[in-house]
């Protein structure tokens, strides 16, 4: 490991410490010294470096200070990522869930093409076509109030997000109305508040209960009618033409809950693009979507090339829109670019601490990964009662379950194998300088059941300097970013 050094578009260099959690601007005159010596402590006597005139000693200080006292702690060989959970992280966030999202039902009304259960993943999947039963989920409601109204719930009034999710949520809406008419009528020091992703197909037979409750609604949509193809229905038919009309519905004849409590997802592929989902949200919505790429983990290898014709990138399809600029401002939180930017800023800002300790020393150990804890934002429940850490992995990693009226979660199982998978991809990560500022989960990782397990986002140091440049170029031409960062945008 040693310090980043790092050139920008505009010719300016930058070191950047990632033990110090510090960027620092290198003045053109201290860059000559690190041009000159690799490792030494100069000095202008020295006649290696006699081509420094006298009066340049204010740098050859400047530059002696900085090698001595911020990037000599970059000399360390690997990252201390030998961090690991313990049973008291997973009680401590079951105390506080801050979501729980039910997976109300298996079965959809549509037969998207790039469906997570669809043609292109391995992903396996509880039993096609089932709908979760109420016992299960006032179980789970149930194991979550009694936690809430102990001392261990640490935020007195605080917020769980009650998500309904699928297969399509609302072909099993009369379960949804139980639970919500179950949490509304619980006296539990919490706020609650419901949301449901949906592919809009029967919005507006259920829409008078949803607009009454504030349930938050993700709509998928893909953009307009061409951007929209892989959304098909069972005959394979475009559903563009059904949600757009409910879409419009809502908005006439609920505007004010269409403003606040209605949002679009849009998947990016091979018919659509940044640009162009952009366009059609604002235009007749006035709203920013929400743009995820398609999931590259868990594809089937004899589906690899097909996979990547329909397969589109982010950055590249913002980079390839007529104003890439004014696409990136517009989606603000929502850029993948922003979001680079932000973690970067508050990690080597220097102004932004995990905890305490971190106040005090530059050695802190580190969690291998970018991984949520095991419940430490959420619990996911499947149909058939199996529990989950979160809806976007993989159902084989279920750590308990809902038999009987009863959970059942084993904390030693739990820490043993989320630590299992720690110590698997450690390696990966020892060297790896996105360590700090990791966005990877760990059971997206495709062989994170083997002991070697490879990460597909390593960084060597060449590579993360590339990154660096990337980011600080962006904020060199982009100054407001930072103070809009740093101020103005809250990310969740
Ligand atoms: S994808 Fe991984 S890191 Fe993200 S919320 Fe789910 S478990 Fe946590
Ligand atoms: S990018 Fe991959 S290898 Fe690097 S720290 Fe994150 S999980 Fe580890």
């Amino acid at each position: 490991m040693k310090a980043i050094l790092t050139k920008t578009d505009f010719n300016n260099h930058y070191y950047i410490a990632r033990k110090s959690k510090l960027i620092g601007y290198l003045h053109p005159e201290i860059y000559k010294y690190f041009q000159n010596t690799e490792s030494d402590i100069i000095s202008t006597q020295n006649p290696k470096y006699s081509q420094f005139k006298s009066d340049e000693k204010y740098y050859e200080r400047k530059y002696n200070f900085l090698k001595e006292h911020i990037l000599s702690n970059e000399t360390k060989e690997i990252n201390n990522c030998t961090r690991r959970i313990e049973e008291v992280h997973i009680k401590d966030g079951l105390d506080n869930i801050e979501q729980v999202v039910f997976e109300v039902t298996s079965s959809c009304n549509l037969k998207c093409r790039y469906c997570a259960y669809g043609e292109f993943y391995s992903y396996t999947h509880t039993q096609e076509n089932r709908n979760m039963d109420f016992s299960t989920a006032k179980t789970v409601v149930d194991f979550f109030v009694r936690r809430f109204n102990t001392p261990d719930n640490k935020s007195f009034k605080g917020t769980t997000f009650i998500s309904f999710y699928g297969g399509e949520p609302l072909l099993n809406m009369g379960l949804i109305k139980k639970i919500i008419e179950y949490i509304k009528g619980l006296e539990v020091n919490r706020n609650f508040i419901f949301s449901m992703t949906t592919n809009g197909v029967l919005l507006m037979k259920h829409i008078d209960f949803l607009v009454d409750n504030s349930v938050r609604l993700l709509i998928s949509l893909d953009g307009d009618n061409e951007g929209n193809q892989y959304r098909v229905d069972r005959l394979g038919l475009n559903s563009f033409p059904v949600i757009i009309s409910n879409v419009k519905l809502i908005k006439e004849k609920y505007p004010d809950f269409f403003k606040e409590y209605v949002n679009f997802i849009a998947v990016l592929h091979n018919k659509n693009s940044v640009e162009s989902i952009m366009y059609f949200f604002k235009k007749n919505f006035d709203k920013v979507p929400m743009i995820a790429p398609l999931n590259t983990s868990g594809i089937l290898p004899e589906k690899t090339e097909e996979f990547k014709n329909i397969y589109h990138d982010y950055i590249d399809s913002i980079n390839r829109s007529n104003n890439p600029n004014r696409i990136v401002t517009e989606l603000g939180a929502k850029s993948p670019e922003i979001r680079d930017t932000f973690i970067f800023c508050k990690q080597y800002g220097g102004t932004f601490f995990e905890d305490y300790s971190e106040l005090f020393s530059n050695n802190a150990t580190l969690f291998p990964t970018g991984t949520c804890f095991p419940f430490g934002r959420k619990m996911f429940i499947a149909t058939d009662g199996s529990i989950h850490t979160c809806e976007k992995i993989d159902y084989r990693y279920s750590f308990g379950s809902v038999i009987d009226k009863t959970i059942r979660l084993n904390s030693k199982f739990i820490v043993e194998t989320f630590n299992r998978y720690l110590d698997n991809i450690s390696k990966s990560c020892s060297s790896c300088y996105m360590l700090e500022s990791c966005p990877h989960c760990l059971y997206l990782i495709d062989d994170i059941e083997n002991e070697n397990a490879k990460c597909p986002g390593y960084l060597n140091y060449e590579d993360f300097s590339k990154k660096c440049s990337t980011i600080l170029s962006r904020l060199e031409k982009n100054r407001e970013m930072f103070n809009e960062i740093v101020n103005d945008i809250i990310f969740v």
